[in-house]
């Protein structure tokens, strides 16, 4: 429903403006494209590209088997190491991973189109249900995993592959984690999230249960002393405070809901947008919240960051991204009060900041920007409980090397560790190497005791 009254209104396009602006922003590349940009890797020895992904997929490899028109080569070559390799490839930021260490870069300034080859492999074996693994023969052992994001799902293929059985327990409907309620629209279109997790669990031995929240439906220690080992990747579910007066106004939102409503939308012209859009923040979620509102037809749309440029956790890729379709990036500028008119947001008041003597301080300067919705993007929290007595450090789960926590048998991986990157490749890699160790402990204990004479 549209709320006119505040210059909030659903509807704002036609049909046609919704489809075009919400289509696939890297479209899977044609046979001719991929062999054209397969042919510009020199297949380094010892890749930087390699080294700079958090996977370490055999990035050379697989480009050389896609010069040799072998697509499903390629595809089971990142699989092994990424099985959400067809997520990753549309939303990992390249340009600070693997393409920025490209060798390419230093003679011609522009990297081998890592990302875009990798989404043709994994799309083309995805399009065919190409299947690649078998379980192992049964185990016997079960592991619970906590969270259906890229952590807990790359963490459950992996057990099933080295065949155990794996319960997931999720509080939401739906799996995939912020690959299905987070990544921004024109990343992820046709429903991929989802067709991603079927493909995952079609491995077997799998079950979801969804709806099943941790510290309201059951708690760490009951799953402990239930299965053989517990898996953590529960992200971050909570959303920092502004704690600026005027944050609880009709028209300041959060844009983590903001984005997970126009991703669940069936239509996009359900979604209500402002005239003049203010988001607050200076990370991805900053930039796909911009980009999303000025897509659904706001008109004006400010992105203010309270550092530099520089100090931006969003690539300089996104931000380039976000200028190009029209969002204006202010840095410098902190939120002091938020202005209402009427009981609905008027606007924002700001102060310019600076750095003095190393710490962040506002100027004492300010001004206004107009706006009809403001929405936070000033980072998520760790919000869970039922862990007990679990370290926490900084608000987020303690892990070892082997992403082992404090409690006996529980490992963790993802957003929702200390130290952990804010990637979906990231919380793969530590999905995977987790399940790694788990099977590792379990296949050990279930050595037979070696008798001595
Ligand atoms: C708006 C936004 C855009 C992003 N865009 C990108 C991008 O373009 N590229 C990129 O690489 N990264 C991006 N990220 C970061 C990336 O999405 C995360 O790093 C990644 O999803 C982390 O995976 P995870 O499995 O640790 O957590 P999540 O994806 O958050 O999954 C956690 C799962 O646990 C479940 N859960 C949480 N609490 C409980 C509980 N108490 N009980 C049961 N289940 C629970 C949740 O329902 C969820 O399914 C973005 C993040 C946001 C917020
Ligand atoms: S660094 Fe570039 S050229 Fe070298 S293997 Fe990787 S993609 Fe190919």
């Amino acid at each position: 429903m549209g709320r006119l009254e505040t210059g909030i209104q659903a509807g704002r396009l036609s049909p046609a403006e919704y489809d075009k602006n919400f289509s696939d922003l890297h479209p899977r590349l044609d046979d001719h494209e991929a062999l054209v940009a397969s042919d510009r890797c020199y297949f380094c020895y010892d890749a930087p590209c390699m080294t700079a992904c958090p996977t370490s997929i055999d990035i050379p490899l697989f480009i050389r088997q896609i010069s040799t028109s072998n697509a499903l080569g390629a595809a089971h070559t990142i699989f092994d190491q990424n099985i959400l390799g067809g997520m990753c490839a549309r939303v990992c930021p390249t340009e600070t991973l693997c393409e920025q260490a490209c060798v390419r870069n230093t003679a011609e300034h522009r990297p081998v189109e890592i990302g875009r080859l990798q989404r043709y492999a994994t799309d083309i074996a995805m399009e065919k249900n190409k299947q690649f693994y078998q379980r192992a023969v049964p185990t016997g052992k079960t592991i619970a995993v906590i969270g259906a994001g890229p952590a807990g799902l790359a963490a459950a293929h992996r057990l099933a592959v080295k065949g155990h059985s794996v319960v997931i327990f999720d509080g939401r409907e739906k799996s995939g984690g912020l690959n299905e309620y987070g990544i921004a629209t024109y990343k992820s279109v046709d429903n991929f999230a989802q067709r991603e997790v079927d493909y995952v669990l079609s491995i077997g031995g799998i079950e979801v249960r969804h709806g099943q929240k941790l510290g309201r439906d059951f708690n760490l220690g009951d799953l402990a002393a239930k299965y053989d080992a517990v898996f953590l990747g529960i992200g971050l579910a909570g959303v920092n405070a502004l704690r600026t007066e005027g944050e609880t106004l009709d028209g300041v939102g959060d844009a983590v809901d903001f984005i997970a409503g126009l991703r669940q939308a069936k239509d996009k012209a359900d979604i209500a947008i402002g005239r003049r859009v203010v988001v607050l923040g200076g990370g991805m979620t900053a930039i796909d919240a911009a980009v999303q509102a000025k897509l659904l037809g706001a008109e004006e749309v400010t992105i203010c960051y309270r550092r530099g440029k520089e100090h931006m956790n969003a690539s300089e890729f996104e931000q380039d991204l976000a200028s190009s379709k029209g969002v204006i990036i202010r840095h410098w500028l902190a939120p002091k009060k938020i202005i209402a008119k009427d009981g609905h947001v008027a606007g924002i008041e700001v102060e310019y900041t600076e750095i003095a003597d190393g710490k962040l301080v506002g100027t004492g300067e300010t001004g206004v920007i107009a706006a009809d919705q403001i929405l936070k993007a000033i980072g998520q929290s760790f919000e869970a409980s039922g862990l007990g007595a679990l370290a926490m450090e900084n608000g987020r789960i303690v892990i070892d090397a082997e992403g082992r926590t404090s409690a006996h048998n529980v490992w963790a991986g993802g957003d929702c560790v200390l130290g952990g990157e804010d990637l979906t490749v990231s919380a793969v890699a530590q999905g995977r190497d987790a399940a790694e160790s788990i099977h590792r402990l379990l296949a050990a204990a279930a050595q037979p005791a070696v008798a001595v004479a």
